[in-house]
């Protein structure tokens, strides 16, 4: 038994074969008095789980484990943590910790997730304002354990699944945040662009808070699951002048498109309202195209965002046990060849639309 000295991880080692992971040891930061550690039972594989692993966004630090979509038990809590208890069902998602100060003006405004000082689940260090736990490394959770700070720390409603939740905690609120913030609900047109692990999410999301749902994706291929998911409307890009029946017809678009190539961006604002904006929430490696002459015809703006706060990371997981929804996902027992498979998978837009690392008791100590 390593821990609670120790932590196993899958972790990659070696930049070249970054879907090779090697099943490593490590110390995780201190426990400090917030903390919360959780022993793993099912891990989501995020696309920003390839794209660090990869290098896509930029070189990370090695050893990396990497998962950000986790589920399991608590298994020991710091002295002030007042939420938790050991045994409780539990889940965590991309943010660990922030400086969460009454002076910082993202964290006293429930949003976090934009604190300067925000640490990552994974390739991250402990900036010096978090005190005793400064310089210690956030290590994620295709891994035995995590460490977390009990605001980043959620109940799981017992309805819930393992599997069927755990993507929620980084591709559903990531989804979900932009949604509620932008007001959708009954009356609203939003548009969802690109189905996979975060845009499946975003259409069951705005349907089963009331807005009337239009779903873009390239081809034919997806027009089935799209209406399962809750679309009213299916619009294939593909085809020349897709945008003209639509224009200026919807209130906000959510594209968790992750890929700016051949993206048209310029065609999806003229589908918005006076105003409207075009909120990016997936995260291409390289910029989108356009010009500032897109913009003109209808006031529209380009936008982003990130995550969501904890308050509406509580509210989507009672509106998902309320309305019953889960991730469409395939679980792959964790493992060096199961990481590799899934992040495979993953990295080729194979899969339906979540992969989910299960069956942890079977790979650790
Ligand atoms: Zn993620
Ligand atoms: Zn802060």
């Amino acid at each position: 038994m390593v821990y609670p000295k120790t932590f196993q991880g899958f972790a990659i080692t070696d930049l070249s074969k970054w879907t090779e992971t090697e099943l490593i040891e490590y110390e995780p930061k201190v426990f400090d008095d917030y903390d919360v550690d959780i022993k793993i039972d099912a891990c989501g594989i995020c696309g920003s789980d390839v794209h660090t692993a990869s290098s896509g966004w930029n070189t990370p630090a090695l050893p990396l484990v990497v998962g950000h979509e986790v589920v399991g038990k608590v298994v020991a809590v710091g002295p002030k943590v007042t939420e938790f208890k050991v045994g409780d069902r539990v889940g965590c998602g991309a943010q660990v910790w922030a400086c969460l100060k009454k002076t910082c003006p993202a964290c006293s405004t429930d949003n976090e997730v934009y604190c300067p000082h925000w640490v990552d689940t994974y390739n991250c260090t402990y900036p010096p304002e978090s005190g005793k736990s400064a310089g210690g490394k956030a290590m994620g959770g295709y891994a035995s354990h995590i460490r977390v700070h009990e605001y980043f720390t959620f109940h799981i409603p017992e309805s819930l699944k393992n599997e069927d939740v755990a993507p929620m905690l980084c591709a559903g609120i990531t989804t979900y945040s932009p949604l509620v913030r932008n007001g959708a609900g009954p009356g609203v047109k939003v548009g969802c662009v690109s189905i996979g692990g975060l845009g499946h999410f975003a259409i069951m999301w705005a349907k089963a808070l009331g807005a009337e749902v239009y779903v873009f994706s390239r081809g034919e291929k997806k027009r089935e699951d799209a209406f399962k998911l809750g679309a009213d409307h299916y619009i294939a890009t593909g085809e020349k002048g897709w945008n003209e029946p639509i224009k200026m017809k919807l209130d906000f678009i959510v594209s968790s498109a992750n890929s700016s190539e051949g993206f048209d961006l310029g065609s999806y604002l003229s589908c918005l309202k006076v105003g409207g904006k075009f909120i990016s929430v997936g995260l291409p490696e390289k910029p989108f195209n356009v010009g500032p002459g897109s913009f003109i015809a209808n006031a529209s703006s380009l936008s982003s965002s990130h995550l969501g706060s904890r308050p509406e990371m509580k509210e989507m997981l009672k509106l998902a046990a309320e309305k019953g929804i889960k991730a469409w996902n395939e679980p792959i027992a964790i493992s060096a060849a199961g990481v590799k498979e899934g992040l495979e998978k993953c990295h080729h837009n194979n899969v339906k639309y979540r992969v989910v690392l299960n069956e942890f008791d079977k790979a650790f100590d």
